[in-house]
């Protein structure tokens, strides 16, 4: 059967109509004047919607439309954000217009499964997703060129539905394109442009979707069409839904259909950006249509797909990384290993760890093609390098190119508006329409202009809608579990306004412990039952729905919640958390725990959000904590120390977790004064706001990756895209792997047996054969340090020494260092492979030590 149809679309009168173009643009998910005005329009309608404004239009009855369109101060407002709103999509004065410095035209296409955007478009699961979504939200606010691309599901992420044993079911709301702030993507003709994808054996249609976000779009690959198969058209069903084989097939959707896209709409992006492994097959796709386009081998279009793609990675534990069986990787991808002129064995072992490993990893892959690849925070870069040192065998694990950009979050998105009221007023002098730069860190630095009484009251409101919020959704959860009606009353009572309030909400993965507060009910029972200090808990949080164990943890904390006197009406558990819930929560709670087990949290991003917010922290030492170091406006739960068994873990970190409420946090917030204002925790808030805010926000992180990464990525792919460039540098690689066995470093000199004085140079001499190659494709490093004690060397700092001539077959290199330290000085001589034309001289496995 082929069904048509049709869409009716509101008739909005000519003085509010700018309200559909507002509906079209996710620019007002991060502008609480735009978002007042739907508020405007219908409040409990526009809750009922979730806050998707194309339906929320689509619902509202034509004569509230007639009726507003006369009212002179709505159409005011209108004009406002019509004014505001035209002046951000042309503003010549970003920070990008401000601050650019690479050369030619850069841009990136960012590539994720998942983007947290609004919750009107519900195509995220949790912190990957809202990381993505932030990236491309300060990618708009700054002008930088970035797109993003990923699937669009038919079926928006899991919804929550809690039955009366607290037990998780789920329910998969359909997405409903035509009341989306969606668009198809077509041709001039009004041709839906769609691009062909082979498949193993078959062929796949996907057609394109554009979200426009501010100044910038997201584009989402669907392939849920008429012309596609039943199965092929459930590809894009549901996010991480499926099996293995739909996940690959998804994955080949994204990667190469997501490269086959921009080219089909005219998009020529010069970096590409993976957000985690599950699109690394968008390399492939790079090096075919170069081979193609520039008649280049496999190894020559290697290289410029190499150093102009970016990779992040988010997952500090193996086995949560994107592995595959090989025979499904084959089925896929066999036909593409061919295109590339390479073997299927040579395909394979771009995507296996070890010689001997059994699975094909798309992390793996994307470490390999990739010049520049980074974790999340500090910590997280470490465990990273750790984690893929395999991958680069002579290196020392320290010097495993992968890097850290610390994540944040875009600030407007999350904080309350009547924070950002206050902090507009007191920090930034900006009007109330402008954006707030949150990497501005002077503006932060006034935080203490703000008065305690304006600071708390406006806190107070939030947690006053945070406790009505979490009432209500437990009231319409008990309705629908078919309580009476006297329970359900109760609920409208539950948890206190004045009380120190602590919030935990996440996805119920094992490793964030959600259950740890729960380990001893009776210490539990004496912090939340205290007669001065008493404490209450606020809980949200999906499980995978293929996750029992997470799914236990939450009927587990419902039904303490629900059943156990002495903590009924204390500790609240809020169903079916989303990025509604987190903005209430993080906006209001005081205090805001994370307790995951060290180090599996790669950053954490709520945190960010609550800290913004005023509330303060109590964590494990990990993820951005971890890198916030020591600091008195916010708790650490234990040390970084390493346990003999999980268990041990649990119970040491648990008491220490009881202890620091009981002992530091709740006296701190009860030193209230006659006003009700605590004076010491209040300080505690600016200092934490002050010192977060300013770093942990994806402005700053957005730079970071700008200067880093997408500037030089974009230089290098554009030198190596000169013609014969890319030939001269695989020729160049393979020189050195054909050559590199008779590099070789004789002697150096002084060996420096008595002390120096402080102050003195040192002239240090080598000599190096070099064999065939010659100075210029090397560079030789006098490599300072500490000995370790593996016989190996902790580097302090890298020389480069200059070539100064030959005696007889040998290089003599020299340099001259003084030392900064006093004490024992080690070092070590060591020649690299060296070319300007490519990004990270350390990707090839070539490294020779002075033996
Ligand atoms: C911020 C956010 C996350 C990520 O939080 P973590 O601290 O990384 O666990 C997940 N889901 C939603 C809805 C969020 O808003």
């Amino acid at each position: 059967m082929k069904i048509h149809s049709f869409n009716v679309q509101p008739n909005l009168p000519e003085s509010i109509k700018f309200l559909e173009e507002l509906a079209n643009d996710m620019w007002f998910t991060w502008n609480w004047q735009a978002i007042l005005l739907f508020v405007q329009v219908d409040p409990k309608l526009w809750t009922a919607s979730k806050r998707n404004p194309k339906w929320f239009l689509g619902c509202v009855p034509q004569k509230r439309f007639e009726e507003l369109s006369k009212d002179p101060e709505f159409v005011a407002n209108v004009n406002r954000v019509k004014e505001a709103y035209y002046q951000y999509k042309k503003n010549p004065q970003t920070w990008y217009q401000q601050n650019r410095r690479e050369n030619g035209n850069l841009l990136t296409a960012y590539f994720s499964m998942e983007y947290g955007i609004g919750e009107g478009l519900p195509i995220y699961s949790g912190g990957l997703g809202m990381l993505a979504g932030d990236h491309i939200k300060s990618a708009s606010d700054m002008g930088m060129p970035i797109i993003g691309v990923g699937l669009f599901y038919k079926q928006g992420y899991v919804r929550q539905v809690l039955n009366r044993e607290g037990w998780q079911n789920e329910e998969y709301p359909d997405n409903d394109w035509a009341h989306m702030p969606v668009e198809r993507v077509q041709d001039k003709n009004g041709k839906d442009i769609t691009v062909d994808i082979e498949l193993g054996q078959e062929h796949v249609k996907a057609c394109i979707w554009r979200v426009p976000v501010g100044r910038t779009s997201l584009y989402l690959l669907d392939t849920n069409l008429q012309e596609n198969t039943p199965a092929q058209r459930l590809i894009t069903e549901k996010l991480y839904g499926g099996d293995r084989e739909n996940r690959i097939r998804q994955e080949v959707v994204l990667g190469i259909g997501g490269v086959k896209a921009l080219a089909a709409m005219g998009i020529k992006p010069t970096v590409y950006h993976i957000n985690e492994g599950h699109s690394a097959f968008l390399l492939f796709q790079r090096i075919i249509e170069i081979m193609q386009e520039k008649h280049l081998s496999f190894a020559q279009a290697r290289e410029i797909v190499w150093a102009s793609s970016v990779f992040t990675t988010h997952t500090p534990v193996i086995a949560g990384n994107e592995h595959f069986d090989p025979m499904l990787v084959r089925k896929y991808m066999e036909s593409y290993a061919s295109k590339m002129g390479i073997t299927w064995e040579e395909f394979l072992n771009l995507g296996k760890e070890l010689p001997s490993s059994s699975t094909y990893c798309m992390t793996v892959v994307a470490l390999r093609l990739t010049a520049f690849a980074n974790g999340v925070a500090k910590l997280h870069g470490k465990v990273s390098r750790e984690m893929w040192q395999n991958l680069w065998p002579t290196l020392p694990v320290g010097e495993v190119p992968i890097t850290s950009i610390t994540n944040g979050i875009h600030s407007a998105s999350w904080i309350s508006h009547e924070l950002n009221e206050l902090y507009r007023k007191y920090l930034f002098n900006n009007d109330q329409m402008g954006e707030i730069d949150a990497s501005d860190t002077k503006a932060w630095d006034k935080l203490d202009d703000i008065p305690n009484a304006e600071l708390w009251r406006v806190h107070t409101i939030r947690k006053e809608k945070l406790i009505d919020m979490a009432r209500g959704r437990l009231r319409r959860q008990l309705t629908r579990q078919g309580l009476d009606v006297m329970t359900v009353n109760k609920a409208g009572k539950v948890l206190k306004k004045d009380v120190l309030t602590i919030g935990f909400a996440r996805r119920f993965a094992t490793y964030k412990r959600a259950t740890l507060l729960f380990k001893n009910l009776d210490r539990l029972d004496k912090i939340v039952n205290n007669p001065q200090r008493p404490v209450q808990f606020i809980f949200a949080g999906k499980a995978h729905p293929a996750d029992t164990q997470g799914k236990e943890f939450i009927k587990t904390i419902v039904n303490i919640a629900q059943n156990d006197q002495r903590f009924k009406n204390k500790i609240v558990f809020v169903e079916d958390y989303n990025m509604n819930t987190a903005r209430y929560m993080v906006q209001g709670v005081d205090v805001w725990l994370n307790n995951p087990r060290r180090p599996m949290e790669a950053s954490g991003t709520s945190g960010m959000k609550a800290a913004l917010n005023g509330a303060l922290t109590l964590s494990i030492l990990d993820g951005w904590w971890d890198e916030v170091g020591p600091c008195e406006f916010g708790w650490s739960i234990g040390g970084a120390e390493k346990y003999a068994s999980e268990a041990e873990q649990d119970a040491v970190e648990s008491d220490a977790l009881y202890n620091l409420i009981e002992q530091d946090i709740a006296p701190a917030y009860y030193a209230k004064g006659e006003d009700g204002i605590s004076l010491p925790w209040l300080s505690l808030m600016k200092d934490s706001v002050k010192h977060i805010a300013q770093f942990f926000n994806t402005n700053r992180m957005v730079k970071e990756y700008y200067e880093r990464f997408y500037v030089p990525a974009n230089n290098a792919g554009a030198v190596l895209a000169q013609d014969g460039k890319a030939a001269q540098v695989a020729d160049w690689r393979k020189k050195i792997a054909d050559n590199w066995y008779r590099v070789n470093v004789v002697d150096i000199t002084p060996k420096l047996e008595t002390p120096i004085l402080m102050g003195d140079k040192v002239a240090f001499k080598a000599r190096v054969f070099l064999g065939n190659l010659t100075p210029e494709d090397i560079q030789v490093e006098l490599y300072l340090g500490q000995r370790g004690s593996l016989g190996d060397i902790v580097k302090e700092d890298a020389v480069d020494m200059t070539c100064t001539g030959k005696e007889g077959d040998a290089y003599i290199y020299e340099v001259q260092v003084s030392p900064v330290n006093s004490g024992r000085q080690d070092y070590a001589l060591r020649v690299l492979p060296a070319n300007k034309d490519i990004p990270n001289v350390l990707t090839p496995l070539f490294i020779r030590w002075e033996d």
